[in-house]
């Protein structure tokens, strides 16, 4: 299973934190971790381990849809800042309708981001 991760500046901390809160469930279940650029360092930064993408704005969010229409992303969580400007606002769009074109999971704030978590380690339990 792939998790995608998106945090938009403003957000970048609470995905540090959100991330740092699940790390020991994505690593006892083998829960691979995608990040556009900039999320993905400050991941890394933080200790944990991720695979970059490039930055949002020079196509991480791009590269993170290619992934997921090619079956190879499960779920993608993205903490947007809806108060913002973002000059990628396009491909952040694109990401958005692909994810729907295609049925996967797209959680858009923290609150969401936690049930989607919790309803994976429900899950997982129950294998
Ligand atoms: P970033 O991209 O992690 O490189 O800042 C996030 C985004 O798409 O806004």
């Amino acid at each position: 299973m792939t998790i995608a991760l998106i945090a938009h500046d403003s957000k970048k901390v609470d995905m540090v934190g959100f991330v740092r809160d699940h790390i020991d469930f994505f690593k006892e279940h083998n829960i691979k971790l995608i990040a556009t650029g900039t999320t993905g360092t400050y991941l890394e930064k933080a200790g944990l381990e991720i695979e970059k993408m490039l930055s949002g704005p020079l196509g991480g969010d791009a590269q993170i849809a290619s992934r997921m229409v090619e079956g190879k992303v499960d779920m993608i969580i993205f903490f947007r800042d809806p108060l913002g400007k973002h000059p990628h606002e396009v491909d952040v769009s694109m990401l958005m309708r692909l994810c729907d074109v295609h049925n996967i999971p797209l959680a858009t704030n923290p609150a969401a981001g936690l049930r989607f978590v919790q309803s994976l380690e429900h899950e997982m339990k129950e294998q």
